[in-house]
């Protein structure tokens, strides 16, 4: 049992995650997936399931330009131009993803903020439960759509106007109904607070429902080729050639050795990975002519980033000389490490401690909306555990009590950030 006093209802968030489940339901053998693309017409019945669900509850709800949701509470006791604290996440899927993967974070705001409703507590500001546009990017763009549109990192127009070279998504959004108006403004809200599958063992290991993050990777994505010289793999001399995937393996193994000495000297928290190899001409009789790879390093410190990028690119060099090849080397994607709101962190790890439920703290390896969000105001990123670690599958899970008692902190904290003075 846990000690909030507030009335979680943890059976209404599994039936409201189970209807979700629903919409997009793919086949497996071992598990419960969905497929719901943002925009498709899956992602507009677990839409609309969740616009009627906010309703019900009695939050006005508005759509934005680019599809984000957004159902608002005004408390009777809120002075109505206080900024409001928001929670929630994403109701979009990767194909064949797992059903708690945004649905969680969606539903339990929702829910948390229904208990508040029938609580004792007379917040000082409206509460808002979210629900943004792909998170995932697998339609459209790269992910984070509604989010980074809702911190002004992304205009309007060209997010209506992005294509997944079929319609556009103004188009898809039309079509389902949830082209709204204006634009959903993140800054304005005092704290986010965001509940999200772990997707990862850490906490299962150690028993704990909870997790509470710290700080989200940075990341930097790089793009590299080789180019050396395809011949005949039977008449070329093994002293005579330009082999580009031979030269491609000593840096794929370098990014693996990097991060490896990275991840054990400092945080702990740095990852590499060799995620995309194209060889050309990919031919069995012939030597690989030009390889052009794209490499993912990770860290919560941007020191430790630099490492792996210093280690890569003297590896490139060395490889250069030795073998002969013609190298580029650009990296185009590079965010940094975001620390989490130490405010709002600590309201959540004392609710938890309040009521009863064990959490510990942990780092996050993807970013999710929040780190979007930590940009413009206080946000906090709270992990529910999973079953086995799996994620963007259909084996993905996590133990209805871990939502309950996750979700019950969420509520906890949504109330204690909406009930001080400090906004
Ligand atoms: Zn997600």
């Amino acid at each position: 049992m846990t000690k909030s006093a507030l009335p979680v209802d943890g059976e209404q968030l599994q039936r409201d995650i189970e209807q979700i489940a629903l919409f997009g339901a793919v086949d497996a053998d071992d598990g419960r997936g969905r497929t719901a693309l943002p925009g498709d017409e899956a992602n507009g019945e677990a839409r609309d399931y969740l616009v009627a669900r906010l309703e019900e509850a009695g939050l006005d709800v508005r759509v934005d330009a680019v599809g984000n949701v957004a159902g608002r509470w005004t408390p009777p006791s809120a002075d109505p131009n206080a900024a409001a604290i928001a929670a929630g996440s994403h109701l979009d899927s990767v194909p064949r993803g797992g059903i708690f993967d945004g649905p969680l974070g969606v539903f339990a705001a929702l829910e948390a903020v229904r208990a508040i409703r029938e609580s004792d507590v007379s917040p000082d500001c409206g509460l808002e439960v979210v629900c943004f546009t792909g998170e995932e990017g697998t339609r459209f763009a790269d992910g984070v759509l509604g989010s980074t549109v809702a911190t002004g990192k992304r205009g309007v127009d060209e997010t209506l106007a992005l294509t997944d070279g079929n319609v556009t998504l103004e188009e898809a959004l039309e079509r389902i109904g949830y082209r709204g108006t204006g634009r959903l403004d993140a800054s304005e809200w005092d704290a986010w607070l965001e509940l999200h599958i772990e997707q990862n063992s850490r906490l299962e290991d150690a028993r704990v429902p909870l997790g509470v993050v710290t700080d989200i990777t940075g990341t930097v994505r790089c793009h590299v080729t080789i180019e050396g010289e395809a011949d005949h793999s039977g008449t070329t001399a093994m002293t005579d050639r330009q082999d580009a995937l031979a030269a491609a393996s000593e840096l794929v193994l370098a990014v693996e050795r990097s991060a490896t000495e990275a991840a054990a000297s400092g945080s702990g928290t740095a990852v590499g990975t060799v995620g995309h190899l194209d060889v050309e001409p990919s031919v069995v009789n012939v030597v690989p002519g030009t390889v052009s790879m794209r490499l993912d390093l990770r860290s919560v410190e941007r020191a430790e980033i630099q490492a792996q990028l210093d280690a890569v690119t003297s590896v490139l060099e060395t490889v250069k000389d030795n073998r002969n090849v013609s190298t580029t080397f650009d990296c185009t994607y590079d965010v940094p490490p975001t620390p989490l709101s130490a405010r709002c962190r600590d309201t959540v790890l004392n609710a938890a401690q309040d009521c009863g439920i064990e959490a510990r703290t942990l780092h996050s390896g993807a970013g999710h909306d929040t780190m979007q969000v930590a940009d413009v105001t206080n946000a906090a990123l709270l992990f529910a555990a999973s079953v086995g670690g799996h994620s963007h599958s259909p084996k993905e899970w996590a133990d209805w009590d871990d939502c309950t008692a996750a979700t019950t902190v969420l509520a906890e904290s949504l109330a204690r950030l909406a009930t001080t003075d400090e906004h």
